[in-house]
Order: structure tokens, then C-alpha cells, then sequence
């Protein structure tokens, strides 16, 4: 039964994560800095991994390997497109493998990198840098613990390994 150490929905879940890629390549690993929180059930963390952490406990281990379906989804070839110089701010430096944050027409933040300058056209690829990976976590879950009423409500965990504002 779901209790109060449990990680379910509405809960702030605290842990040190690592990241690999199939080719072993380490994208992220909290070791020796501060744990991340989440809130449970927000999709604040992939979907694969939000579901492989349901019913755990502080002091779990979990590994699991995510399909590109459970983590950032696939590249889509419409998401890169060709952009006007003229669209970023004129100090804008425009290189190759620069990441700039975008809105896209919800509003919504969108990150874009630069795979190409050719004159006045900046070619932009606005998929996750890791859609189209499998991605494989090494968890370990460090605290588990109620969300605040605002944290709930906002949609993200507030003080420490969270949200400041
Ligand atoms: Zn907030």
C-alpha cells in the first residue's frame, strides 16, 4: 500500500541519478553534488523513469533503460528549420552547436541549437538533444516526501535541488 515514504503521485521525490547513453557516454551524474527533486506525476522527469520510481522507497536502488517512446521522444525531421539572421537579437553570437532558448506558439520554453550558419539563414534544431536516445538511469532514490500545497500547485518542487522564487 501507497504510505507517506512511498513515491507516488504528489510526492517530492530526492535523488542522485547518473545517465548513459548506449555508447556509454555519461550525460549527467549528480554524484559528489547535490541530489535532484522532482515532483512525482508532474512529467517533471521523463515518462520511463517516472514509472520505474512508482513504489519506491528512500534508499532504493533503481536501474532502467528508457526507449526514446518513454524518454525525450524521437527526432522530428520538421523541427529543424532555417531562420533569418535577422530573427535574433543583433548581438546574438551564431555558431555551430550554440543552444538559445526559444517560445514556442504556447508560450512554452524551447531549446534550440545551431547546426548550421550559411550567410543570413541559421539553420536551428529545435528537438531535445536527447530525443531519438535510449537512455539508461542509475537512481538512487535518497528521500521521499510530501509535496507542499503551492509546490502542487505550481507544478514543481520548491527549496533545495528544486525551484528559488
Ligand atoms: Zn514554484
Amino acid at each position: 500500500m501507497p504510505d507517506k515514504h512511498t513515491v507516488s503521485a504528489g510526492k517530492v521525490v530526492t535523488m542522485h541519478y547518473k545517465l548513459t547513453l548506449d555508447d556509454g557516454q555519461v550525460v549527467d551524474d549528480s554524484a559528489g553534488g547535490e541530489p535532484m527533486s522532482y515532483l512525482h506525476g508532474s512529467g517533471e522527469v521523463v515518462p520511463g523513469l517516472e514509472t520505474a520510481l512508482e513504489g519506491r522507497k528512500a534508499g532504493d536502488d533503481v536501474r532502467v533503460s528508457v526507449s526514446p517512446e518513454q524518454g525525450y521522444g524521437h527526432r522530428e525531421p520538421d523541427a529543424v528549420q532555417a531562420v533569418q539572421r535577422s530573427a535574433f537579437p543583433p548581438n546574438a553570437k551564431l555558431d555551430v552547436g550554440i543552444t538559445f532558448q526559444a517560445m514556442d506558439q504556447d508560450e512554452n520554453p524551447l531549446l534550440g541549437t545551431i547546426t548550421k550558419v550559411a550567410g543570413d539563414e541559421v539553420t536551428v534544431d529545435f528537438n531535445h538533444p536527447l530525443a531519438g536516445f535510449n537512455l539508461h538511469f542509475e537512481v538512487r532514490v535518497t528521500g521521499v516526501r510530501e509535496a507542499t500545497a503551492e509546490e502542487r500547485r505550481h507544478g514543481h518542487v520548491h527549496g533545495p535541488g528544486g525551484h528559488h522564487h
